[in-house]
C-alpha cells in the first residue's frame, strides 16, 4: 500500500480493495512481484521481427506486469507451424533474439516466461520438410488443411522428443528465462495430443488410461526439473476442455489429471479448449467466460493457478482471486490494449485504463502473418519500429495550433495524441455526440464493447485543458480558412456505397429504381427495409452478419447472399467465422454462398454463381448493400483546391486521415490518428522508410 510519501509521493493512491492483486506469489524457485500474468500471445512479428517483439514486451514490463511471456517458441526444427510466425529455439543462433526479449521483460522487474511448443499434429513442417511426429497417425490438424500427415511416434521418437526438450530447457535458461511453460492448450502442442483420446490412439504405456496419456507430460516435467529446476519454474498450459465431448480431453478429465499430478508442475496455466473459444470476441464471449470451467481446479492442487477471461475490470480480477478461482490474472488481449493496466490500477488511475474491446484485430495479425495491430493501442508492435509508446509521446516542437475535423476514431486519436504532445487542439464534430462510426456501430447487436474506443479517448480529451471539443459543428472549407489554424486534419469518415460496387462487381450493378436499396448507414440511422430482405455481403467482415442479426431481431425474413464460400470470410482471421455462420444459421437466415449480385429488379435480385455464372432469381422487398465505402473527402478536396489561399490564413498543412483517406477497419483509423499526431512538425523522411526493420543476416 502506498502512503503518499517517499518515492511514490505525488502519485495517486491505490484503492485498498485492489491490494490483493499486488501481493507477491511464489512459483517454484522464483517469485512474481504481483498477480498480473501476461500469458503467451502471438504478435505476427516473432522470429521475423525480434526487436519489435522484444520492445513490445519491454513496454509491458514498464507497465507493471509481474510475469510476461513470449509467444509460442518452437523447441525443435522437426515441428514448426509455417506459415505462422512465432519464435524458435532450434539452436544457439536463436538465443540472441530470445535473450533480448528476456532482458526487455526483466527491465522493470517482471519474471520472463517462455512457452515451449512441440506442435506435433499441428506442425505441417512446410519450411523444414521434416516428417511430422505425433502420438498416432493423424492428418495435420491446423487452419490450412495441408496435404500432410504426422507419423505415429515410436519409443525412439519419444526418447528423442525428451532429449530435444532438454536441449530447449538448457537454452531457455541460458537465454535468461525464469519460467518454462510447456504448451498443451488450444488443441496445439504434442502434450495435448497425448492427453486427448481423440489424438492419442496408442496401445502402449503412453496411450489408453489417463495415467498413460499423461506419462509424457510427467516425463517432460521431471526432465525439466532435473535440467533447470533449481533456478527456473516449470509450468504447463493446458486446455480447460477440448470441446469434443467425452471423446476428447474434457473438463472432467482435466480435473482428474490435476488431482493425479497435483504437485507435478510449479504452476498450472489453464486456457480454454480451442483458440477460437479461448480468444472469443466480445460479440460472442463476455469477460470471464471461462469461470465455470476453472472453478474448483485450484482446490485440487497446492500450486498456483493462472486463468484468463479478457479481464479488464479490476473488481472482476479481485473477485477471481478472492473466490479462489485463480492465483494469477492471466491476460493477453487486455495487456495488448493497455500494457500499463497493472500500473494504472496500482496508481489509482482506473479511469485511464484503455480497455480491450474484444475485436481480435490483434489476432488477425498472426493469422495473416503480418504484424499485429490493436484497435485500442495503436502503439502495439510500433514500439521499436517507430519508437511509439502507449502512454508517452514526444513534446510538441512548435506553438502551432491544430484543428481536427471529425470525431470518429481517427479524429479522436489525432486530437488525443496531439493534445498529449502539448499542442493547442480544437476538435470539431458535425454531430451532437463523439465517436463517429464507433458510436453508431456499437449500437448494433453484439458490438457494444466497441464504444470503449470512443469512451477512452473522449474521457482523456475532456480532461485536457489544451484540447477543446466543439459538437454540432459541421465545418466548411470557408470556416476552416477563417479560423487560422496552422495544421488541419480532416477525419470526416466514409459512407457505404449503394450501387453494388465492391469486389465481385467493380462497376455499378444494373438496378431497377423501384427496388428499395439500403446501406448500413441507413440501417444504423434507423431506416429498416420491410418484408423479405436480401443482404448482399461483398465486404466479408462483420457488418453483413451483424445487420442480418439485427433484421432477424426486427422480424424480417433474411436471405444472406455472398460471393464468398463462407459467411463473413475475413472474420476467419479474428477467429469468429465459425461462430458467425452458426449464429446466422441458428437464427434461420437463408444463407446463399458463392453467389454474386448480377442485377436488381423491382421485385427481387438476380444472383450469379461465382463458379458457373448460372443465374438465379431471388424474390425480395428490400435489398441491403454491404459492399464498398467511399471516403467523405469533399472537405479535404475543397481545401486542397484553395491551397493558394492557405498562406494568407496562416494555414500550413492539411492532411486527410482515417476512413476519409481510405476506408478500412477501426484499427486503421486509430492508427492513422496516432500517426498524424506523431508526425506533426517531424523532419521530412525523404526517401527513407518510415519504420525500422530487421533484415536477415546473410551467410556464405
Ligand atoms: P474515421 O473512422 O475515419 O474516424 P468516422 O466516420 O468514424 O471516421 O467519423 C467521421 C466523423 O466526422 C463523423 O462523426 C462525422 O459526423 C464527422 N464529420 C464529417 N464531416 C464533417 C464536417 N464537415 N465537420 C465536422 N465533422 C464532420
Ligand atoms: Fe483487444 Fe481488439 Fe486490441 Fe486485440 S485488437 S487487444 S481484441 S482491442
Amino acid at each position: 500500500m502506498h502512503d503518499g510519501s517517499g518515492p511514490d509521493a505525488g502519485r495517486r493512491l491505490r484503492d485498498p480493495r485492489y491490494d490483493i492483486l499486488f501481493e507477491p506469489v511464489r512459483i517454484g524457485p522464483v517469485t512474481a512481484k504481483n498477480r498480473f500474468y501476461q500469458v503467451p500471445h502471438c504478435n505476427g512479428g516473432g522470429y521475423r521481427d525480434p526487436s519489435a517483439a522484444a520492445e513490445m514486451r519491454r513496454v509491458k514490463s514498464e507497465g507493471g506486469w509481474g510475469v510476461i511471456f513470449t509467444e509460442q517458441v518452437e523447441i525443435h526444427h522437426s515441428s514448426e507451424i509455417t506459415p505462422f510466425i512465432e519464435l524458435r529455439i532450434w539452436d544457439d543462433d536463436d538465443l540472441p533474439g530470445l535473450a533480448k526479449m528476456s532482458d526487455a521483460i526483466h527491465s522493470h522487474g517482471a519474471l520472463a516466461g517462455i512457452e515451449l511448443a512441440y506442435s506435433g499434429a499441428n506442425g505441417p513442417n512446410l519450411y523444414t520438410r521434416e516428417v511430422p511426429l505425433a502420438p498416432s497417425h493423424t492428418p495435420i490438424l491446423t487452419f490450412t488443411s495441408d496435404p500432410v500427415q504426422a507419423r505415429a511416434m515410436d519409443k525412439e521418437d519419444i526418447r528423442n522428443l525428451r532429449h530435444w526438450h532438454k536441449l530447449a530447457y538448457r537454452r531457455a535458461k541460458r537465454a535468461g528465462y525464469d519460467i518454462l511453460c510447456l504448451y498443451g492448450a488450444h488443441g496445439f502442442g504434442v502434450i495435448q495430443h497425448f492427453l486427448s483420446p481423440r489424438t492419442n490412439q496408442r496401445t502402449d504405456e503412453y496411450g489408453g488410461s489417463l495415467e498413460n496419456r499423461s506419462r509424457l507430460l510427467k516425463e517432460l516435467i521431471s526432465d525439466a526439473r532435473d535440467e533447470v529446476g533449481d533456478s527456473c519454474a516449470i509450468a504447463v498450459r493446458l486446455s480447460l476442455d477440448e470441446l469434443a465431448g467425452e471423446a476428447g480431453f474434457s473438463n472432467a478429465q482435466l480435473r482428474d489429471l490435476v488431482a493425479m499430478h497435483s504437485e507435478l508442475p510449479d504452476l498450472w496455466d489453464f486456457a480454454h479448449g480451442t483458440w477460437e473459444a479461448c480468444s472469443g470476441t466480445s460479440r460472442f464471449k463476455p469477460e470471464g467466460a471461462q469461470e465455470d470451467l476453472i472453478r474448483g481446479l485450484r482446490q485440487l492442487t497446492p500450486r498456483p493457478v493462472v486463468g484468463v477471461g479478457r479481464f479488464t475490470s479490476a473488481d472482476m480480477m479481485v473477485r477471481q482471486v478472492k473466490q479462489g478461482l485463480m492465483d494469477f490474472i492471466g491476460a493477453a488481449r487486455p495487456s495488448i490494449a493497455d500494457p500499463f493496466l497493472p500500473r494504472k490500477i496500482d496508481e489509482g488511475r482506473i479511469e485511464d485504463i484503455r480497455e480491450c474491446i474484444g475485436c481480435n484485430i490483434c489476432v488477425s495479425g498472426d493469422m495473416t502473418m503480418s504484424l499485429s495491430r490493436c484497435t485500442q493501442n495503436s502503439s502495439f508492435m510500433e514500439e521499436w519500429r517507430k519508437g511509439w509508446h502507449p502512454e508517452h509521446i514526444r513534446p510538441k516542437q512548435s506553438d502551432t495550433r491544430v484543428l481536427v475535423v471529425g470525431a470518429g476514431p481517427a479524429g479522436l486519436s489525432a486530437a488525443h495524441k496531439a493534445g498529449l504532445r502539448g499542442y493547442e487542439v480544437a476538435l470539431a464534430e458535425a454531430g451532437g455526440e463523439l465517436g463517429g462510426r464507433v458510436t453508431r456501430e456499437s449500437r448494433l447487436p453484439g458490438l457494444s464493447a466497441w464504444a470503449r474506443v470512443r469512451d477512452y479517448r473522449q474521457g482523456q480529451i475532456l480532461r485536457m485543458a489544451n484540447v477543446s471539443v466543439y459538437r454540432d459543428s459541421a465545418l466548411t472549407d470557408e470556416d476552416i480558412l477563417g479560423f487560422g489554424f496552422e495544421h488541419v486534419a480532416i477525419a470526416t469518415g466514409a459512407r457505404w456505397r449503394r450501387d453494388g460496387v465492391a469486389r465481385f462487381n467493380l462497376l455499378p450493378v444494373p438496378m431497377a429504381p423501384a427496388m428499395p436499396v439500403f446501406t448500413p448507414d441507413d440501417i444504423m440511422s434507423g431506416h429498416l427495409p420491410s418484408g423479405r430482405v436480401v443482404i448482399y455481403d461483398d465486404d466479408h467482415y462483420y457488418m453483413g452478419s451483424v445487420l442480418a442479426e439485427l433484421l432477424v431481431q426486427a422480424g424480417r425474413q433474411v436471405v444472406f447472399l455472398t460471393p464468398s464460400t463462407r459467411v463473413a470470410e475475413w472474420s476467419f482471421n479474428t477467429l469468429e467465422q465459425g461462430a458467425i455462420q452458426a449464429r446466422l444459421l441458428d437464427a434461420g437466415v437463408d444463407v446463399r454462398i458463392t453467389r454474386g449480385l448480377g442485377s436488381v429488379e423491382s421485385d427481387g435480385v438476380t444472383a450469379m454463381c461465382t463458379y458457373t455464372g448460372r443465374r438465379e432469381a431471388i424474390a425480395c422487398e428490400g435489398l441491403v448493400m454491404v459492399t464498398a465505402r467511399l471516403p467523405e473527402d469533399g472537405l479535404y478536396l475543397a481545401l486542397k483546391a484553395r491551397e493558394a489561399e492557405w498562406g494568407a490564413h496562416g494555414l500550413r498543412t492539411v492532411r486527410v486521415i482515417g476512413d476519409a483517406n481510405a476506408p478500412a477497419a477501426i484499427a486503421w483509423a486509430t492508427y492513422a490518428g496516432h500517426r498524424y499526431a506523431e508526425e506533426l512538425d517531424a523532419a521530412p523522411l525523404g526517401d527513407a522508410l518510415p519504420f525500422r526493420r530487421e533484415v536477415a543476416h546473410i551467410r556464405n
